[in-house]
Order: C-alpha cells, then structure tokens, then sequence
C-alpha cells in the first residue's frame, strides 16, 4: 500500500503531498480561469497557540499560492462587531474562504459566530448548513479532520461494508462527522464517548473494531492490547507529555496488533493541513459557479 512507511505505519505526509499535489492542480485551473482564491482568518485577540496556528496557515497558503489575510481584532471586541466584521468578508467578493480561529474571548457564542460565515466560504466546515450537507451524505466544505480521517481510511484501501468502525469522541468537528461520513460506506459504526467510558463499556467497543478512530486528547487512554490483531487504528489525539507528542493510543503496544496505525505526530496532523487547502480551492471553485 502507498501509505506505508516502512513497516505498518500509515504516512499521514505522503497522503498530504498527494492532496497538496492535487491543490497544486486544481489552483492552475482556477488562476487560468481568473479566480485568486483567498483565505482570510478572522482572530479575535491575542493567543499563543493561535499564534502559531495561524503562522502555518499563512506558509501553508503562500506555499500553495493561495492569497492569505488575517484580521486580528481587539479582546474587547463586542459580539455584534464580530458577527460584522464577519458579514463584511461575507460580502467581499475578493475573499473565497473565511477562517475563524478558536479559542473566542470568554462569554462569545462560538457557534453563533460560525453560523454567521457564508456557507460558501466555510472552509472549516463549521456551519449548521455544511454540518447538515454530512447528514444528506454529500460532504463538500465539511470539517477538515473528519475529511483527513476518511481520506487517510481509504487510502489503506480497506472495504468498509459490513466493517465495525468504532469512533472515540463525539466531538461536532471531529467524532460525529467522522461517524456519518464512514457510515454512509456502510460500515457498522459506534461512538463512544464519556459515558461508554465511565459505564466501563469502553475496552468491549474497543475489542471489537475493524477500524478504531480515536479524537478524545487523553494519552494512553487506549492500551494496545485492547486493539484487535490486524485492525486499522487512526489516532488523531494531540497530547504534550513532558517534550514528547503523542496520541490518545498507547503506540507501541497498539503498533503490534493493528495492520495498520497512524503515528502521532507525521498521521493526522498533515493530512488536515492538505484538506484545508483542499477545501478553500473547492470554496473558491463553488464561488465561481455562483
Ligand atoms: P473535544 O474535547 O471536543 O472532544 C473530545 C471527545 O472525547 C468528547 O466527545 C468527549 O466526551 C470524549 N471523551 C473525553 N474523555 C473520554 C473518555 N475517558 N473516554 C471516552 N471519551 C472521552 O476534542 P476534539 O474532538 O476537538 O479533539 C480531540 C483530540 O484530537 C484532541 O487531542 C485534539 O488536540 C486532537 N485534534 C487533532 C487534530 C489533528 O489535525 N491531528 C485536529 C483536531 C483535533 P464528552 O464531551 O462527553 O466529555
């Protein structure tokens, strides 16, 4: 399989070239066509991990020739001048794609403010009407790491029908689309969250999965032996222990069981970068079919 490194490990990296390659591709096409797609992202006061966030995104975008603007707005900012600074890029025919980076000042209604973004140029899939398009089973500008998740299952080739898929975390960006997204292949799919967990039911669903998909952000909170011999295992939990990255499953124990395991970092992580680019081309292209 192309997704291999060496011995069992899915190349989360290799798969993002593969997407990058693609954006490189399809940019070609938008720019012969006179379309300059452009993200801007929206941040809300200063914020270190943001900082950094936000950095990538800019080096990530100029790498793939897609214009970059971020409007960093006071702390003190009131809701209604975010949702207004958000209708104006709404309404700004020059930006294809709008980012809202997270965490917002206390007392700011999230998901208020992402409803507000055009579901056009939703390019992190958060709107209810993106959300909704899930449900339909026609994915387009759907949250980045749910896609990278999908992207980095079929790429290991693997028949879903009749699998049991089983999704740690029920989060809105991560566990539940990823659940829709893999049950329209007619996988069998179960999420577990807190309360699988605290009924101790959690290391039965475990046992049992083809393909294991885990978005919690507690390490170690799967042990490898709890994985089934020969199961698909996608770890996308990000965890700083002392100056080590690692995920929510205990790696090497898992590595031993599982056909094939995402590493953390290099699983993930790059895969979702490359959809982000993937997705403001598609907001880009869908503003030109307007
Ligand atoms: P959330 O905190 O939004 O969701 C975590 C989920 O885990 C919730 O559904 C929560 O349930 C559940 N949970 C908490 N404790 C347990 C437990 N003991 N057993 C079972 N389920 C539990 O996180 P995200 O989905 O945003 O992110 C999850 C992880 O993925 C984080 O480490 C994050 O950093 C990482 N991440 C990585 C990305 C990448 O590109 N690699 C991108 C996005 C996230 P409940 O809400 O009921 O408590």
């Amino acid at each position: 399989m192309s997704t291999l490194e060496g011995n069992n490990l899915i190349d989360g990296k290799a798969i993002a070239e593969k997407t990058k390659a693609e954006v490189v591709t399809e940019m070609a096409e938008l720019k012969a066509g006179g379309i300059e797609p452009k993200l801007a992202a929206v941040q809300v006061g200063e914020n270190a991990a943001s900082a950094v966030y936000v950095k990538q995104q800019k080096k990530n975008c100029e790498k793939a020739g897609i214009l970059y603007e971020l409007k960093t707005l006071a702390a003190n900012i009131t809701e209604e001048q975010l949702l207004s600074e958000v209708e104006k890029l709404n309404g700004d025919a020059s930006v294809t794609g709008i980012i809202l980076q997270l965490p917002l000042p206390q007392g700011m209604d999230m998901r208020k403010i992402q409803a507000a973004i055009s579901p056009r140029k939703d390019v992190e899939g958060v709107n209810p009407a993106n959300m909704g398009w899930i449900v339909y089973g026609k994915p387009f500008l759907a949250p980045c790491t749910a896609l990278a998740v999908k992207e980095i299952v079929d790429s290991t080739g693997i028949d879903l029908y009749g699998k049991e898929v089983v999704m740690v975390g029920h989060s809105d960006i991560v566990g539940k689309p990823v659940a829709l997204l893999l049950v329209d292949k007619f996988a069998t799919v179960s999420i577990c969250h807190i309360g699988t967990s605290k009924a101790g039911m959690l290391e039965e669903h475990v046992r049992r999965a083809d393909i294991l998909i885990v978005a919690v952000g507690k390490a170690n909170l799967i042990p490898g032996a709890w994985i089934k011999k020969g199961a698909v295992v996608v770890d996308v939990g990000i965890n700083r222990v002392e100056d080590k990255i690692v995920g929510d499953v205990e790696f090497e124990t898992a590595k031993e069981n599982a056909s094939l395991i995402t590493p953390v970092p290099g699983g993930v992580g790059p895969v979702t970068t490359a959809i982000l680019l993937r997705n403001v081309v598609r907001a880009a292209k869908w503003a030109k079919q307007q």
